[in-house]
């Protein structure tokens, strides 16, 4: 057993009282959604009603799960906090580093060898501070959790945006960066805007080739990528109780696709029975005892319009298969319009690979469905004409679908089984020919299709669909092919047709597994060494960062003025640099370098005051933290926007930066630079953001009486003598001020638990 039964006991004993004390606080029925979000407030009962999309609220998740690419610096961090063991049930998953390129074997013997330092770091570091332990091989992330540790009416964070995922089982789990990643796991509340709500009622039930990917794909349709930002899309109704749960997990973990917080269904039988097959009875024995707080109120449901911010309603009867994209996943075209859009539009209609697969459908419900089909196309004669290959979610669903024969049936139709692992839906595919940019299709029953996400070739033109129709198109080997009403030519020249997809919602022989690649952390890991080289390029062990020396601050230099945009993705870029996220000194020679210096229009070249020469930013940084000098930043408006990066807040303050000044912040870039010790302060009056020059340098007053709601002075010293005193705000409390004057919100807790 992995999952842990007393801590799901304890969210349910006080999720009554709470849901009760809820209702009665905001004198109204609930929905499910917040009846979770209330169960897990920080303080406990709710006393006051939070507005939606507006208040940021403390919650206390019941787990956490993390990725191995995020996980790392995650997990650095979290040594800061001089804790023995993680505050919350967490579990570590090695997914995302596995190149798929000949098939399972042959892959996961080249990434065991190419990041053995980060899975031994990552094995070790779980080992030592009670982390579950899931080896490369084992599977992908979300559908491990779905598996194992996704329950009803919980809450969880994972450093994943898929996260969601869990949804399919009634979790409220959202996706966040690695900084909020280590709070929890270090005790610290974890903070979220209160979601606004999205209720979509399905009604009726699917039949045919229609499957609960297309519930997503229609959507995404609707709400476009950035229609579910700040909500939460709770879905309820008899279509959706007639839903598998691993088919509403489908749903779920595409939701990332609208922007969604998360997404979230109900408790009902086809849960329990999930629950039940994958070794949770008393799970679902439990959840069932509380059922009526698992589900949103009667009243809601009759009423959705006025209880919920937006409502959609989808007949699950008159769904057709959806196939979304090129290029987006909200571009979504119903399959009898889609071949015309495919000829009016100029896309390739020759179809080069269909990929199945991804922690988003690889449920052995989705694989049997797909079976079916190839094994049509065997006993038709018709063979495959597009290349076809199989990413399993999990071991145990590789193991129990290779048991009842799948995986021979695809092999049959010359299908390849990828690792269980991210593989080629992260970039991670080593695609035959892909350099050459040549214009292609590919279709894939994955969740994400934006330009070069899966084989880095612009030109090629990614398609979303459900397994089953990924499959029928690769079959076919062409876009404009209906499987609904189209024939095919078979090796024998006869017109043949293929039947609608047949499947199993669970194995009727039970799943099964020889190895599911779980290691469990030692009881008492206090002796366990975590294992980092020292000269290792993509792991280093951190530092505590000093504390403030109590005085104010003087002699800062202007290290850059930034003009624009400013995202986390310019202060800390990705792509090449993603390779030393582990290693804060070597990713830090990023700093910033995507940001335009606004006294030359130029990225990447600011004026060195010590030399008068024009460097790189992070090279000048490191002269003035050489010579012992510090700086500040100055920015523009919403800075640090963009997903959230705690190499953004990390590196300026390595590198010896201490104040980010803006017009105003992107509120999570904002609150990571003050976990990390730094000063982020905005202008009282934006227009003195004119008023800094390139020469300038400063002094930072009222440090020694920082108070809530107390503004502060920047003098900046121009080079000709004069000077301005600029006012700044910032948005402070008490606790922050304490992590500024600490150093970093960590050197508080490993102070609490060194006494
Ligand atoms: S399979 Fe794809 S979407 Fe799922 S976790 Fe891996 S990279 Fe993310």
């Amino acid at each position: 057993m992995v999952f842990d039964l007393d801590m799901i006991k304890k969210v349910y004993e006080r999720m009554p009282a709470r849901v009760a004390a809820a209702r009665k606080a905001v004198n109204r029925p609930l929905t499910l959604t917040e009846k979770i979000l209330y169960a897990h407030l920080w303080q406990g009962d709710a006393n006051e009603t939070y507005g939606r999309g507006t208040s940021y609220v403390d919650f206390a998740p019941d787990r956490v799960a993390m990725q191995d690419a995020t996980a790392q610096m995650a997990l650095l961090q979290f040594m800061q906090a001089g804790r023995s063991q993680v505050a919350v049930p967490s579990t570590v998953h090695c997914d995302h580093l596995i190149q798929a390129k000949i098939g399972a074997e042959a892959d996961l013997a080249t990434a065991v060898d190419k990041n053995k330092e980060v899975y031994d770091f990552l094995a070790s570091v779980s080992n030592k501070y009670g982390i579950g332990f899931w080896k490369a091989g084992a599977g992908i992330i979300h559908q491990v959790v779905l598996e194992n540790y996704a329950f009803p009416g919980g809450m969880m964070i994972g450093t994943d945006s898929h996260t969601p995922n869990a949804g399919g089982l009634g979790m409220i789990a959202i996706g966040v960066g690695g900084a909020d990643a280590c709070d929890v796991m270090a005790g610290l509340p974890w903070e979220l805007k209160f979601p606004k709500l999205i209720g979509v009622k399905l009604t009726g039930k699917l039949s045919g080739w229609s499957s609960p990917k297309d519930v997503i794909l229609k959507v995404a349709g609707i709400l476009t990528v950035k229609g579910g930002t700040d909500h939460i899309v709770e879905y309820f109704g008899e279509g959706a109780r007639s839903l598998s749960a691993t088919g509403k997990g489908t749903i779920c973990n595409m939701g990332a696709e609208i922007g969604a917080t998360t997404s979230i269904f109900g408790y009902d039988d086809k849960i329990a029975t999930y629950l039940k097959g994958t070794g949770r009875a008393d799970v679902a024995a439990l959840a069932d005892g509380i059922a009526a707080h698992l589900t949103g109120d009667d009243e809601v449901y009759a009423n959705p319009a006025q209880y919920f911010d937006q409502v959609i309603e989808i007949n699950l009867s008159e769904l057709e298969p959806h196939i979304n994209g090129p290029f987006t996943p909200d571009l979504a075209w119903p399959l009898s319009k889609f071949a015309q859009a495919v000829k009016e539009n100029g896309w390739p209609a020759k179809l080069e690979v269909g990929l199945i697969g991804s922690c988003t459908n690889s449920s052995y419900e989705d694989i049997s469905r797909s079976a079916s089909l190839a094994k049509q196309a065997v006993d038709k004669k018709l063979k495959a004409k597009a290349e076809f290959t199989i990413t399993p979610g999990s071991e145990q669903v590789r193991y129990t679908v290779e048991r009842d024969g799948f995986l021979d049936t695809f092999a049959d139709m010359g299908g390849v089984v990828l690792a269980n692992a991210c593989g080629p839906c992260i970039g991670q595919w080593a695609r035959h020919g892909a350099e050459k940019g040549e214009k292609n299709s590919i279709i894939t029953s994955f969740n994400r299709n934006f330009a070069k996400r899966a084989d880095g070739n612009p030109n090629t033109h990614a398609f979303v669909a459900s397994p089953e129709i990924v499959t029928a198109f690769a079959i076919a080997g062409d876009l404009t092919f209906n499987p609904v009403t189209d024939t095919l030519i078979n090796e024998a020249g006869q017109a043949v047709k293929l039947d609608e997809p047949q499947g199993y919602e669970m194995p009727a022989k039970g799943f099964a597994v020889e190895d599911a690649g779980y290691q469990a952390p030692a009881a008492n890991g206090s002796k366990v060494q975590v294992l980092v080289d020292p000269k290792s390029e993509r792991l280093q062990l951190l530092d505590p960062f000093a504390a403030w020396e109590g005085t104010d601050l003087s002699g800062l230099k202007l290290l850059i003025k930034a003009k624009g945009k400013c995202t986390t993705d310019h202060i800390s870029m990705a792509g090449p640099w993603l390779r030393y996220r582990g290693h804060l000194d070597n990713i830090s020679n990023n700093l910033l370098i995507g940001a335009i210096n606004a006294f030359n229009d130029t990225a990447n070249s600011v004026k060195n005051q010590l030399t008068g020469s024009y460097g790189e930013v992070p090279a000048t940084q490191r002269a003035y933290k050489a010579a012992g000098i510090g700086s500040i930043v100055v920015g523009d408006e919403n800075y640090g926007e963009g997903s959230s990066r705690e190499h953004a807040a990390m590196e300026p303050r390595h590198l010896g930066v201490r104040a980010i000044l803006v017009k105003s912040f992107a509120r999570i870039h904002e609150t990571n630079l003050k976990k990390q010790g730094m000063l982020a302060l905005t202008f009282a009056n934006k227009a003195d953001y004119d008023k800094i020059r390139e020469d300038d340098h400063f002094s930072i007053t009222g440090l020694t009486s920082f108070t809530p709601g107390q503004p502060l002075t920047v003098v900046a010293h121009h080079a000709d003598g004069s000077s301005d005193a600029i006012v700044v705000n910032h948005s402070y409390n008490q606790q922050q001020i304490e992590w500024f004057q600490a150093g970093g919100a960590l050197n508080i807790i490993r102070r609490s638990f060194a006494g």
